[in-house]
């Protein structure tokens, strides 16, 4: 558990708002030196602040003028961006309703002005553990846990996305699947350790070589990988699925039974929304793996690939 708070992941940050700066640097002696301190003085440079480089927590004066905290507080709550923040209220007035009401909005903690450093410091510690565990267990969820990239969970909520981002944008959007080749008898054959680290080794060669920030790559099933890819179109797509077939192939992973070169191939199938396509993201996924299924009947080893009409 200390492990998520040590240096590795950097100082957490902790971000102070409070509309008096006396308070703010009170926060700041009892913090400064293992956290590093983000200030605010008021709720709209808070928000502002949230989106450009959001804390790992926050402690958050209830009255201010303007915007107060509990405003601040819910509008944390509604944004995608940084309703996973921890906030703390940190006021001097401390009755139950109020209490209650700073809770119902979604803070985790209440502390009480004048501060006493070392409960303070002590209730950061647990609620920042637990944020650090929770950002943990939501990444692990949508993780393989053989291979490392991202699993059939996330591949299935991402594509819905891409391809309603794609709609609105009027853009691209190709998918490409891929199994490997007679694993069966990869897997009979030198057993299956080595073919987990075949799959391990296929998966890091399409992470890597697919290098755009918004490409994704999942394993979809058993020795099946998928590849999204925003903003590509079919050419370009295609271009990247051969090279993807080369680089799997250059690994050089011996296979006695493969139907080329003796090494591991796998075989491919593209499909790509274009501007005028009509159909869904599932529509794309069936022409993808029909195009693979292609691949494998005329060959394996190789990539088929269609524009989705
Ligand atoms: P094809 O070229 O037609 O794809 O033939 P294949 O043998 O690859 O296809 P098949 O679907 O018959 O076999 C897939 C094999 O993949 C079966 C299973 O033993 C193996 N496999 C699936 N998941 C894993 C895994 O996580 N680890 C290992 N080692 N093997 C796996
Ligand atoms: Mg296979
Ligand atoms: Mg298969």
């Amino acid at each position: 558990m200390e492990a998520l708070l040590d240096s590795s992941h950097g100082k957490p940050k902790l971000l102070v708002v409070d509309d008096q700066p006396i308070n703010i640097q009170v926060m700041h002696q009892v913090f400064g030196s293992d956290y590093q301190v983000f200030m605010a003085t008021s709720g709209a440079q808070a928000l502002s602040i949230c989106q450009s480089n959001p804390p790992d927590l926050i402690l958050l004066d209830v009255v201010m003028p303007g915007m107060d905290g509990f405003e601040v507080c819910s509008q944390l709550k509604t944004s995608d961006a940084t309703c996973n923040i921890p906030v703390i209220f940190v006021t001097a007035h401390t009755d139950a309703a109020q209490e209650t009401h700073g809770l119902s909005l979604g803070a985790v903690d209440f502390i009480a002005k004048p501060i006493n450093p070392a409960v303070v410091r002590a209730r950061v510690k647990t609620h920042l553990t637990l944020k650090f565990q929770s950002d943990l267990l939501r990444k692990l969820v949508f993780l393989d846990g053989l291979s490392g990239v991202f699993n059939r969970r996330y591949f299935d909520q991402q594509l819905p996305l891409e391809w309603a981002r794609a709609t609105r944008s009027n853009a691209p959007l190709s998918v490409i699947m891929l199994d490997v080749d007679h694993f069966k008898p990869f897997n009979d054959r030198y057993g299956h350790q080595a073919g987990d680290d075949c799959l391990r080794q296929i998966a890091s060669t399409l992470k890597s070589g697919l290098k755009r920030p918004a490409d994704l790559v999942a394993r979809y099933g058993g020795e099946e990988f998928a590849c999204v890819l925003p903003d590509t179109p079919f050419d370009d797509a295609m271009g990247l699925a051969v090279e993807l077939e080369r680089q799997i192939r250059a690994l050089h992973i011996p296979h006695a039974l493969s139907s080329h070169d003796g090494v591991v191939t796998a075989s491919f199938g593209l499909a790509t929304r274009t501007v005028d396509s009509l159909g869904d993201a599932q529509a794309l996924v069936r022409l993808a793996d029909q195009q693979l299924y292609t691949a494998k009947q005329t060959g394996r080893g190789r990539v088929c690939g269609a524009p989705l009409d």
